[in-house]
């Protein structure tokens, strides 16, 4: 067991602690009494934000059709008496709190949309609820945790809503919709207009930030620990497709024919060897998975085509680029060897590195550990993409991890995101909301 149940009030005592001690030696970077001022706020406000999360989780939206939630957060940021624009890069919703001195912008950031998949938590607030998912009816699940990042993002809004008055800058929150995915399927020609981080992006959203903050909730960390590091924190990702063109005919006698099934089935194994064989993983790791193959109708007909997708993940842009030719080199090359003809495409959506600047890092790290109660460590690179990495690309944002495996629960053990069972301590929501906001009052008093 490594998780053990951290209480608020123990984390405040730890971030007091330590913010009497930064007091004295960080005086001109951090504002001691600003950060305890949103411990203080947070700590009031930690029933609300755990009665929005329960909320959220109960009454889940698919990528696209957050509109209930984004309903609910527009409302708690013109309560708060914020500029507030809905619609953002489809149902996006954005508050702008401008403080009472002059300063820079920062942005903070949420991921509002939920998976098409059953829940299995047993919770009283365990979602019911059902949407159509490219064309079915499928249940809806908050189980990434967004539910948990509004209702944190929500908190800390709040909080700094509050201290308005000698905010120096303007902070801005972005709540943003289809984290998880493309809310509607590819046109004719294979293409999906832009959604998620990249459509509130193109919206402008951005236009004025100086630095964006966002975090992701984790089951697979001790609970109340930020998990983060500078650099590549989480893969990029292209979708690959696979055509194989061969030409149909009897089982009996496959001479007669291409057969498509034996072509796809070298490729995939031929795929293998791009990451072990032709990428140089001294630099970064990758990795190549095909999930889906899909050919024939019948046990003895050949049939003439196989049709296969998977998933490639890179953490650096020139070794991507090289996997993208490679996979299109072994698969057309192989295909080729049996007189079949393989069709390589990518996308129709490729999702950026998720990478924390170094500058950044290092100079938002004394906040975040403060925040932190010290609970700050660097972890492994993760193979799982984010599209945080869209607002990465426009300007300087710094990505982490939020520990709150279930009370009780070994983090090392605990369901992970995406599973039916996944599951959250929702005594770290204000832990979270708390270091959401100590690194944008943090920013705005940095000198840079
Ligand atoms: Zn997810
Ligand atoms: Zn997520």
């Amino acid at each position: 067991m490594h998780s053990s149940p951290t209480s608020v009030a123990l984390a405040a005592g730890l971030l007091t602690a330590a913010l009497s001690l930064a007091s004295t030696a960080q005086a001109q970077v951090l504002d001691a009494a600003g950060l305890q001022k949103i411990d203080a706020a947070i700590q009031q406000l930690t029933p609300k934000i755990v009665t929005w999360r329960r909320d959220i989780h109960e009454h889940p939206e698919l990528s696209g059709q957050e509109v209930r939630t984004a309903q609910l957060v527009a409302d708690h940021l013109r309560r708060l008496g914020m500029d507030v624009q809905t619609g953002v890069g489809g149902t996006g919703v954005v508050g702008t709190l401008k403080g009472g001195l002059p300063g820079k912008v920062v942005a903070l950031r949420a991921d509002m949309d939920a998976l098409p998949m059953p829940e299995n938590t047993g919770l009283p607030f365990a979602s019911k609820a059902k949407s159509s998912y490219l064309g079915k009816e499928v249940p809806v699940t908050h189980s990434c945790g967004h539910d948990a990042h509004v209702a944190m993002l929500m908190g800390a809004a709040e909080a700094l809503a509050g201290m308005k008055a000698t905010l120096p800058g303007t902070v801005k929150f972005i709540f943003q919709p289809a984290e998880e995915g493309a809310p509607v399927e590819p046109d004719a020609s294979g293409k999906v207009p832009s959604f998620g981080a990249k459509a509130m992006v193109e919206a402008g959203v951005l236009k004025d930030v100086q630095a964006i903050y966002g975090l992701h909730i984790t089951a697979n960390l001790p609970a109340g620990t930020a998990g983060y590091r500078s650099g590549p924190l989480m893969a990029g990702s292209d979708n690959i497709h696979i055509h194989v063109e061969g030409k149909g005919g009897h089982g009996s006698s496959p001479w007669s024919a291409v057969d498509p099934i034996v072509a796809a089935s070298q490729v995939v194994l031929g795929l293998q060897t791009v990451v072990s064989r032709q990428l140089n993983i001294s630099k970064e790791p990758a990795v190549i998975t095909i999930g889906q193959i899909q050919g024939g109708t019948r046990y003895n007909i050949i049939p003439d085509n196989v049709e296969m997708m998977g998933t490639l993940r890179t953490f650096d842009e020139d070794m991507r680029q090289e996997a993208l030719k490679r996979i299109t080199t072994t698969a057309e090359s192989i295909a080729a060897a049996s007189g079949a003809k393989a069709k390589v495409r990518f996308g129709p959506v490729a999702y950026p590195v998720t990478t924390n600047p170094a500058a950044l890092t290092e100079a938002s790290l004394p906040a975040l550990k403060l925040a932190m109660g010290g609970k700050a460590v660097v972890i492994p690179k993760v193979s799982g993409s984010e599209d945080f990495s869209e607002f990465q690309k426009v300007v300087p944002g710094f990505f982490y991890f939020l520990g709150a495996p279930p009370k009780g629960k070994d983090f090392t053990k605990a369901p992970p995101n995406h599973s039916p069972q996944f599951d959250i301590d929702e005594d770290q929501l204000p832990v979270g909301a708390r270091s959401l906001a100590a690194l944008a009052v943090d920013f705005l008093h940095r000198s840079k």
